[in-house]
């Protein structure tokens, strides 16, 4: 019998992770039983693919850096990923504008239904307020300061210093390239093996994958908040999937014109890792997934994948900037605020800019939308407002941040010259192996 393709697997495992979250809410003692003997499963996985992420960033880095031999190859990469990063940023934002000034979902809530979902979520809203304000109080230079670790052991021991890790591999798989090749030698062969291993790694820890969506969209539906209030937001969930949807069909358009790949294609070999981004809502704990599709099915050659992936995770959140740009201006509907032009245009610059500075974990995107919204002067007091639907929509938003990623890894592969075949070595001929 022929078997069933990864991404089937991994479809069942969360459709009936959900029926079972649904059963499970119908009776008393079954929300405690999925927290108590399913959603553990669910964050072993996600823990597994954290686990092995700041490994993965460093041998991965250091070893695709190391392999152009020629700094200026690398700068040519470097500037084309982070412009064409910037540019794809720049084109969710205005989606996420124009849509949400067509659409007008804000004008839709009634003052009561405003009241009710404001006293709902107000500790919530305090929380994400204290965290922005702490983000907040930082020089402007701040971002850059944070780039470079005092220590790397210690940045290396949390995963939300990525940025820290980058800047360390870059800095030494350039160091790498100037020493003569002779003496690098054993160092190299070192980072390359270590990739391998990693590689490896993720592999098995996908045999796993459909079991721990499963665990992990049982949690979700038991945990999720009342479903009563969600009407309201109904109008505000479809503006931001449709723009999130309009973003997927740009990237297989960008994909097709610039690298005559079929979006099939495209879809085909990504699809795992949009899933794993849709159950896990982090781009990081994704990430692993996205470098192995993107190598092993879309045709990037690792240098590539190895240097653009790992920033694109950290700093190219195309999702979660049009979210950021819909939310921020259906929050001051809600208040009966006209949001002048200027205002908005400032909108995507400050979007763009807080996308960029967002986590690649769940949830993060509106921490840093509050940064949007003290900029446009909107009352912050609205993030109540978004709360119930924010989870399903952090997990939307989370495949177009790793949909754009792969498909900028594939337009600068073509524009240097490193997209080739897919290699052959999927997840289900190891699955083979190992059973
Ligand atoms: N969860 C998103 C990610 O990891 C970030 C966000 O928008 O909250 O890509």
């Amino acid at each position: 019998m022929k078997k069933m393709a990864l991404h089937w697997k991994i479809i069942l495992g969360m459709v009936l992770g959900v029926l079972v979250g649904l059963l499970m809410t119908t009776f008393d003692a079954g929300q405690q039983i999925v927290q108590d003997w399913i959603k553990p499963f669910g964050k072993i996985f996600i823990n597994c693919l954290k686990m092995i992420a700041i490994p993965l960033i460093l041998a991965a880095l250091i070893k695709g850096v190391s392999d152009l031999r020629d700094i200026s190859k690398l700068s040519k990469m470097g500037g084309r990923t982070i412009g064409i990063y910037i540019v794809t940023t720049v084109i969710a934002v205005t989606i996420g504008l124009v849509l949400v000034n067509l659409v007008n979902p804000g004008k839709a809530i009634s003052p009561e239904t405003r009241t009710e979902m404001i006293e709902n979520y107000s500790g919530d809203t305090t929380k994400y307020q204290e965290t922005a304000k702490s983000q907040k109080d930082a020089g402007p230079l701040q971002a850059l300061e944070d780039l470079v670790p005092d220590n790397i052991f210690l940045s290396a021991t949390s995963n939300r210093n990525m940025l820290q890790i980058i800047f360390f591999a870059i800095f030494f798989g350039v160091s790498l390239i100037l020493i003569p090749e002779e003496k690098g030698k054993t160092v190299k062969t070192f980072f390359d093996g270590l990739n391998e291993v990693i590689l490896k790694m993720v592999d098995l820890i996908m045999l796993a994958a459909p079991y721990g969506v499963f665990a992990l969209l049982a949690a979700i539906v038991v945990e999720s908040p009342s479903v009563d209030l969600f009407w309201a937001l109904g109008w505000y969930a479809i503006t931001v999937v449709t723009g999130l949807l309009m973003m997927i069909g740009i990237y297989m358009t960008i994909v097709s014109v610039f690298t005559k790949k079929s979006p099939k294609f495209f879809l085909d070999g990504i699809s795992p890792a949009q899933l794993l981004a849709f159950s896990t809502s982090s781009s990081a704990a994704t990430l692993p997934v996205t470098m192995e599709r993107v190598t092993e099915h879309l045709g990037v050659d690792e240098e590539v994948s190895s240097f653009v992936l790992p920033i694109g995770a950290t700093i190219n959140m195309d999702g979660t900037s049009l979210y950021q740009a819909v939310a921020a201006v259906f929050i001051a509907q809600a208040f009966g605020m006209e949001l002048e032009f200027g205002t908005q245009l400032g909108i995507i610059a400050t979007a763009t800019l807080a996308s960029i500075g967002s986590a690649a974990v769940p949830g993060a995107g509106m921490v840093m939308l509050v940064g949007v919204l003290g900029y446009a002067g909107i009352p912050e007091a609205g993030l109540a407002l978004i709360f119930a639907v924010d989870r399903p929509l952090d997990m939307c938003r989370t495949v177009v941040n790793v949909t754009g990623d792969a498909a900028v890894s594939m337009v600068v592969a073509k524009s240097v010259g490193k997209l080739g075949d897919p290699k052959p070595n999927n997840w289900d001929d190891n699955y083979e192996a190992v059973k």
